[in-house]
């Protein structure tokens, strides 16, 4: 029973209850008020009945009157029939006073009685209920003779002589019958009644209730995972509240779940995608690096993975701040993405690494165009922040399977290829066997160009320049040398890019300027007040307080401002032009002489040229060597003098080896000459005995007056 109510409880809904609840009660209540007023009825029937047979009792005393008084049954006999016609009436007995039965007729029912019947004592002939039994009554009066009433006065006082008694039986049939049609009727008025409360309840409860289905129905619908459930807000004003909460709840719920999710694919999108250019980043790469070569595995094909590095980004970082730095990234990685295929994976591996990988390769020729069309999309200078940023790239390619069948493996030879790419600045590199043996001595190299400075491994040698007009001595271009235990001596044209990509050509450049200028004015206090001209890198250039550096040292030597020249590449000033032409300005107003360096190589635009504050231009020796031979060259120098002198600028022309190449040049109108016609550059001891001694006169041809 608890365990049927407690189920009850828990798994029936809520209207359920209430109307099993309902229904039991009323049926309760039907049976209950049908019991009760059927009971009422049963006692009020069971009253009149009684009364009944009291009056027919008391009736057939009266009439028993004259029977008793003669002894005669027959005097009664119609009075008897008519009792017993009443229908009820089972036995009719007359009894005289000595108790000998008169008259008994019907007998029925009679036994269940006792025999004799009480004699009723009182003056008044009234009738009692003398017996009971489960079905009958027994009503017993006495019998009075009949007073003659001949006044109306003498009634009270005549005397009434008791003649004997009557009984009357009356069987309960009829009073059961009743009961049960009264019960009958009862029951049914009172369950027509109760389906009618029923059915208006039922209908008032599903009314009542069908806000609270409503509800729960949305409630169950959100708990299977629906979206955008929300209640109606209709019914009682508490079943409302509840819905309008219930909504302001799944709204809040959506909204939490929105933002959940939004975070769920940001940190998805974050952990796979780099934030800056939103590229995939190394860890997703690895997994494309995978499925490429699962691919190439299965279909027999061959793929190139690219690692390309941005050369001398750091430098963009240092001088124009990260912010920049971050843009420029970002440009140069879209630029990337733009020269490869779209089905071609494009990644941001790190810092200034980025990593391409160009599936079902026809050939190794295709990597090679890819990466050309790479360098090519980032030659453009980007324009950031009013700046013109040149940037260049340094790429590494390993192919599948021929440089590796794994991933890390792959990467590690791409990774190889680019170092030595960015160290030749040679654009991009395939991977070859035995790379890493070089590289490893190229790490060598740049922990001992560290060191070199020192050590004194460092020297200065001294190249002159001569006036082509009078042959005289102009000048002298001070060059590094790196005179290595191990190595040897190491050309600039190997340690210097080394430097500039490491940062060492800071110092480095520091140190030369300040040995040339130092030299310079050893040669000016011995009486050769020669020019002379020293090597900026990029780098230098933008060292924001590289002004001052050159003004220290000028102060700190002692040489005139007038006596040093600045050499500046043309590829340097045109990557630069925006930044450097404020430089060029504050060094110009010391006093010091510009001159672009390796003139020709660097597509300048004669606006810039115009607008740069320079004194000279030193035509690159590639021209000067063909001069005689290629007619195009010559054209190109005789060009480039007559542009220069129509911008009032100096001419020197470098790499003259032989006197052909002089005679073309003076024959251009040029203004000085450097070369090994003259002289290989030389340590200063060498270069003051050749230039300033008797010794000078070795190199033969030249016209160098002194
Ligand atoms: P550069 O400034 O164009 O220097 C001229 C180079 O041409 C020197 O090479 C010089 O030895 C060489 N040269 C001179 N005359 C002739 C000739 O008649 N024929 C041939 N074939 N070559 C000639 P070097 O000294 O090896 O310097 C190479 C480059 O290294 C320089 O080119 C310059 O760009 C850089 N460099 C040298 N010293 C410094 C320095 O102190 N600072 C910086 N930043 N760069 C330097
Ligand atoms: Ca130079
Ligand atoms: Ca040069």
């Amino acid at each position: 029973m608890n365990k049927m109510l407690k189920t009850f409880l828990r798994e029936f809904t809520f209207r359920r209850q209430l109307s099993v609840t309902m229904t039991l009660g009323i049926l309760c209540l039907a049976l209950f008020s049908s019991l009760v007023s059927s009971w009422q009825a049963n006692q009020r029937v069971r009253r009149n009945l009684i009364e009944q047979g009291q009056r027919i009792t008391e009736n057939l005393a009266r009439q028993s009157a004259l029977a008793l008084l003669y002894a005669s049954p027959d005097n009664v006999a119609e009075a008897v029939r008519a009792t017993l016609a009443f229908p009820g009436v089972a036995s009719v007995e007359i009894r005289d006073t000595a108790r000998r039965v008169l008259l008994a007729k019907g007998g029925a029912r009679s036994a269940e009685f006792p025999k004799s019947f009480v004699p009723v004592a009182g003056a008044e002939a009234l009738a009692v209920l003398d017996a009971e039994s489960e079905g009958a009554w027994r009503f017993a009066a006495p019998v009075y003779s009949q007073p003659s009433a001949a006044s109306p006065f003498q009634v009270q006082e005549a005397r009434r002589e008791r003649l004997g008694d009557v009984a009357v039986v009356m069987s309960k049939a009829a009073l059961a019958q009743m009961t049960r049609d009264i019960f009958i009727a009862n029951m049914i008025s009172s369950f027509s009644f109760a389906l009618l409360i029923l059915i208006l309840i039922r209908f008032l409860t599903s009314r009542m209730t069908r806000p609270l289905n409503q509800l729960s129905a949305s409630m169950a619908r959100a708990e299977a995972g629906g979206s955008k459930v929300r209640a109606v807000l209709s019914g009682p004003k508490d079943i409302a509240d509840m819905a309008h909460a219930f909504n302001s709840m799944m709204a809040v719920l959506e909204d939490r779940i929105a933002a959940v999710s939004h975070a769920e694919r940001r940190i998805r999108h974050l952990a796979y995608n780099d934030t800056l250019t939103d590229l995939p980043n190394r860890m997703n790469f690895m997994g494309l690096l995978n499925q490429a070569i699962d691919r190439a595995r299965d279909k027999s094909q061959t793929f190139a993975l690219l690692f390309l590095d941005l050369n001398r980004f750091k430098n963009v970082n240092d001088t124009l701040g990260h912010d920049v730095g971050d843009r420029l990234l970002v440009a140069a990685g879209r630029r990337i993405s733009h020269s490869v295929r779209t089905d071609d994976s494009v990644a941001r591996f790190g810092g200034d690494e980025f990593t391409v990988l160009l599936e079902d390769l026809a050939s190794a020729t295709v990597a090679s165009v890819a990466s050309q069309k790479i360098c090519l999309a980032l030659a453009t200078p980007f324009e950031i922040d009013g700046h013109d940023i040149y940037v260049s790239v340094s790429i590494g390619i390993s192919v599948y399977p021929a440089d590796g069948v794994d991933g890390n493996t792959l990467l590690k030879h791409a990774d190889s290829a680019m170092y030595l790419a960015k160290k030749s600045n040679s654009g991009h590199e395939f991977y070859e066997s035995g790379m890493e043996a070089t590289i490893s001595e190229q790490v060598q190299m740049e922990g001992a160009l560290r060191r070199a400075e020192g050590r004194n491994e460092l020297l200065v040698y001294y190249q002159p320049k001569a006036l082509l007009a009078t042959g005289a001595l102009s000048g002298m271009e001070a060059l590094v040398r790196w005179k290595h235990p191990e190595f040897g001596l190491v050309s600039p044209t190997r340690f210097i890019p080394l430097a500039e990509e490491t940062g060492l050509i800071v110092s480095i450049g520091a140190w030369v300027l300040r040995t040339a200028c130092a030299q310079a004015k050893i040669w000016v206090n011995a009486g050769m007040p020669l020019a002379v001209a020293v090597n900026l890198s990029g780098v230098q250039l933008r060292q924001h307080n590289f002004v001052d550096n050159v003004r220290a040292v000028l102060a700190e030597t002692g040489l005139d401002p007038a006596l040093l020249e600045l050499e500046i590449t043309e590829s340097v000033l045109m990557e630069q032009a925006s930044e450097a032409l404020s430089t060029l300005h504050q060094l110009k107003e010391i006093g010091v002489q510009l001159t672009i360096d390796d003139f020709g190589t660097g597509y300048s635009s004669l606006s810039y040229l115009k607008r740069f504050p320079v004194d000279c231009l030193k035509i690159d020796q590639s021209f000067v060597r063909d001069v005689t031979s290629d007619p195009d060259d010559a054209a190109l120098v005789t060009g480039i003098i007559a542009l220069a002198h129509s911008l009032r600028l100096k001419v020197v022309a470098e790499g003259v080896e032989t006197v052909e190449q002089r005679d073309f040049l003076v024959q251009c109108d040029c203004d000085s000459i450097q070369g090994y016609l003259l002289s290989q550059p030389v340590p200063p001891e060498v270069f003051e005995n050749k230039m300033l001694g008797a010794d000078f006169d070795q190199t033969g041809s030249a016209p160098i007056a002194h």
